[in-house]
């Protein structure tokens, strides 16, 4: 079976205590590889070769990280098909979902801040003619980093690209869920030639492995992409440690549709934005509230679509609803679902766990689920549940839909739909969320912030924004 190894020092390593955990395919529910269990030693011996890289790395000129950068990009995109394969495998996400977005995207993260860092500047502030005063950007040290498993590549080249070109060496730590492609990733890194012990990786769980980055004192800036209740745990021993925090948590994300929408490509946007990845996209909208003179139109369209989605084997080229995740996480999902019939919904789809055969009759696969008849204020409208399940609720007014859409303690994404254009600009300057999209959902530029508001997280990722985050300000003051 094969064995994942630990990147630290610029090779491939086993685990300092020998250990393993099991790796699922969630499509077979069977164990196909077996993962480093890494503890504190592990750690610190990555922590040692980050910190050894860090005085020549941090004075590694632009050009010459974005020569490093431009070279992992392009051994990703050469690997494309491997890379596809062994995300789908691990996560249970569609191949062709990791094709087009996952892997392409980890390949874009590098491009995008290798060219960044030759466009970042910082500021300087002339007073009177007597003083000026400049800031320097300086890189922090060494830096963890940890990714969780619903985007794996996607959301761990998303930290480690920033950090890294900023001057930092990182300790990082993907999910133990789905370590595949970031192992894979290590030996690309090695044939781009990035130096040894500039990105150490880590593998194993997250209170042991991923709490050993975080206690560690020398460890000055934790980025953390995961769940709430993860984050909170974070901040609790890294925030009197004084440690810089970036958290990207949960969501409860609401769709909000009027009546004057395009319906058409709503309802195509609406069945992707439920669904894709099955519902395990922290920007997907699980809430959807909608106008109630359009409801009844929109339900039957929206049903007759989701219940023609078909659950299948994510290495099928025409499957686009794949496994589960993990069996810990098919169980969360089913409970929400009881928990929604306890609170009187109606399932008006799917809702339950689909049985599929041969190979795959013990992988973990739930039917897309569409339930209404529930009130915005149960637990099943305010918890996370992260899977694909969402709820449908009519509105009347804007006031009614504002006071429902940010009733929950999360504040990460939201759709609207409508193409009045006064509603659309009113609407999104009052809903709680980092991101509002307007008439369509999960279209990124790279440059511009991202991350949410309230137990959604603190600190945001993407453009100048995360460089600002991996770099200590300094101000300098000279008489002139
Ligand atoms: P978790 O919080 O369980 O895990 C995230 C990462 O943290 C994993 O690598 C995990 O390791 C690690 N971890 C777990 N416990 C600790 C700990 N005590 N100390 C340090 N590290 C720890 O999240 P999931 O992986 O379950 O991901 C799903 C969650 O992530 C959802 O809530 C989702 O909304 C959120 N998310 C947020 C995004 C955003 O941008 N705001 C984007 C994507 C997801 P391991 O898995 O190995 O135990």
């Amino acid at each position: 079976m094969q064995k994942i190894s630990n990147y630290i020092n610029g090779q491939l390593v086993e685990p300092i205590g020998q250990s393993y955990l099991d790796n699922y395919n969630p499509a077979t529910g069977n164990v196909y590889s077996l993962i480093p269990d890494s503890d504190e030693r592990d750690v610190e011996l990555a922590y040692k070769a980050a910190a050894a890289a860090y005085p020549a790395w941090s004075l590694t000129s632009a050009e010459v990280k974005f020569k490093i950068f431009m070279k992992i990009a392009e051994l990703i995109e050469q690997n494309l098909e491997q890379l596809a394969a062994a995300e789908s495998i691990d996560n249970g996400k569609p191949i062709s979902l990791a094709r087009v977005m996952d892997i392409p995207r980890a390949a874009s993260n590098f491009q995008f801040y290798a060219q960044a860092i030759t466009q970042f500047s910082s500021e300087s502030h002339q007073m009177e003619q007597s003083f000026l005063n400049y800031t320097l950007r300086q890189p922090i040290g060494v830096v963890g980093c940890i990714s969780p498993w619903n985007l794996p590549l996607y959301l761990f080249t998303w930290k480690i690209a920033p950090a890294l070109v900023a001057g930092n060496c990182v300790v990082a730590k993907p999910s133990e869920v789905t370590p595949m492609t970031a192992f894979l990733l290590s030996s690309i890194c090695i044939e781009a030639g990035l130096p040894a012990g500039v990105l150490n990786i880590v593998h194993g769980n997250g209170p042991k492995t991923g709490m050993s980055i975080v206690s560690h004192p020398h460890i000055h800036a934790i980025s953390f992409t995961g769940g709430t209740r993860t984050g909170a745990e974070i901040a609790r021993v890294a925030a009197p440690m004084f440690k810089k925090l970036s958290l990207e948590l949960g969501g409860k994300n609401p769709n909000i549709i009027f009546a004057d929408c395009d319906f058409d490509e709503m309802i195509a946007t609406t069945v992707r934005s439920s669904f894709a990845n099955q519902g395990q996209i922290c920007l997907c909208g699980s809430r959807i509230f909608v106008e109630r003179n359009i409801y009844d139109k929109f339900k039957t369209a929206f049903v007759d679509k989701v219940a023609k989605m078909k659950v299948g084997n994510p290495l099928d080229e025409s499957t686009k609803m794949g496994a589960i995740v993990s069996q810990l996480h098919f169980e969360k999902v089913l409970s929400y679902i009881e928990l929604a019939k306890e609170e009187g919904g109606k399932i008006l789809c799917g809702g339950e766990a689909v049985q599929m055969e041969g190979d795959l009759k013990n992988g973990w696969y739930i039917s897309p689920t569409v339930i209404e008849g529930l009130s915005y204020d149960c637990r099943t409208n305010q918890e996370e549940i992260f899977g694909p399940v969402v709820t449908i609720m009519p509105f009347d007014t804007e006031e009614e839909v504002l006071k429902m859409a940010n009733s929950v303690m999360y504040g990460l994404s939201s759709s609207l739909w409508t193409l009045d254009l006064k509603r659309a600009h009113r609407m999104a300057s009052l809903i709680q969320a980092g991101i509002v999209w307007i008439n369509c959902w999960l279209v990124r530029d790279l440059r511009t912030p991202f991350g949410g508001i309230k137990n959604s997280g603190v600190g945001r990722e993407g453009g100048f924004e995360a460089l600002r985050f991996f770099t200590e300000p300094k101000n300098v003051c000279l008489k002139l």
